[in-house]
């Protein structure tokens, strides 16, 4: 088991959801978190990581900082998505082999899988077909990172590791009504409909896609058990292993938000992949499982971000 205890850990993306959610997971690990805002550094600027890396020194590195969006972002803004990602993880991932980084965690995600994978999908099911075009920019970045840690490990014997977890939500989620992903979109929407007591809200796409959704604190928790337990090439799928459908999310949101009125669909908008559950066998069988069940997730997520809206005000 490799100790987390007294080590000096680098959370990359601190602020974003994901890393936020590491950062106060490793604070109960006895290790001293180092972190660094964007104004003082540019994650794409490769010889402003090599000098803050050298200076810092980490001896573990966890990548959770990266371009991310919903799927209309990610349709919207292809060059930001595939080169700021490459760019970042890049960047660190090279720069913590030059500084001797002992343990590395690269975090992707599931649209990394070929649109047509078998359900649930296997960590074997990469490069196995072509992409989902409305995320394929962004897969194809995270398909690099993770190749990249697997290139430094055969190469320099590097202990770089890769986690995909499905579709995420939880507190410092982006909650843009069109940029951001789905849940986040959909508490805000029926939130602000709630308020204002109107008859509809409109949803995008058909409702028919299946998806899957971690808490991001479950994300965290496996991430923690990841960086103490595995040691390999291949990467590990981190989700739930249960889907439901855009529909089903939409009636749930409602309920959470105290939203009555009558759910529409624009079908002009992207559905995306129709299915993307991942089989989550690899880390299950490690001994990790996700604690925190959807509904009361959702719903402290709802309260997080109506206080949030309320501090802002
Ligand atoms: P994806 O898993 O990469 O497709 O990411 P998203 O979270 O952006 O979208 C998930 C699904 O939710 C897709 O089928 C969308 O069409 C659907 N969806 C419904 N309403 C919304 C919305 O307001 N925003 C987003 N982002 N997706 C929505």
């Amino acid at each position: 088991e490799f100790a987390l205890r007294g080590r000096r850990v680098f959370v990359a993306g601190h602020r974003g959801m994901v890393g936020s959610a590491c950062v106060r997971r490793l604070e109960r690990e006895g290790c001293t978190i180092l972190t660094v805002g964007r104004e003082r550094l540019d994650l794409t600027r490769q010889a402003a990581v090599e000098a803050w890396m050298e200076e810092a020194r980490p001896e573990v590195v966890v990548v959770a900082a990266a371009r991310v969006g919903g799927i209309l972002a990610n349709d919207t803004y292809p060059a930001e998505f595939l080169y700021e990602n490459l760019m970042i993880e890049a960047n660190l991932i090279h720069a913590a082999h030059r500084v001797g980084v002992a343990k590395l965690l690269f975090l992707g995600s599931s649209c990394i899988y070929p649109r047509e994978a078998p359900q649930p999908i296997p960590e074997e099911a990469l490069l196995a077909g072509p992409l989902e075009p409305t995320n394929e920019w962004y897969a194809v970045a995270k398909i690099a990172g993770i190749k990249l840690c697997q290139a430094y490990r055969r190469q320099h014997g590097r202990d770089f590791i890769a986690a995909m977890p499905c579709n995420l939500y939880g507190p410092n989620d982006y909650f843009h009504p069109e940029r951001s992903h789905v849940i986040p979109a959909l508490l805000r929407r029926f939130h602000e409909a709630a308020r204002r007591g109107d008859p509809e809200v409109v949803c995008w796409g058909t409702g028919r896609p299946r998806r899957e959704f971690l808490h991001v604190d479950d994300l965290a928790e496996a991430c923690v058990f990841l960086l103490r337990r595995y040691s390999d090439a291949p990467h590990v799928n981190v989700g739930t292993g249960t889907d439901i459908s855009i529909a089903e999310l939409a009636a749930l949101v409602a309920r959470v938000t105290g939203f009555r009125g009558r759910i529409a669909w624009d079908t002009s908008k992207p559905d995306g992949t129709p299915l993307k559950r991942m089989d989550i066998a690899r880390i299950t069988a490690m001994g990790w499982a996700p604690r925190i069940p959807f509904a009361e997730g959702l719903a402290e997520t709802y309260r997080w971000f109506v206080e949030q809206e309320r501090v802002r005000a």
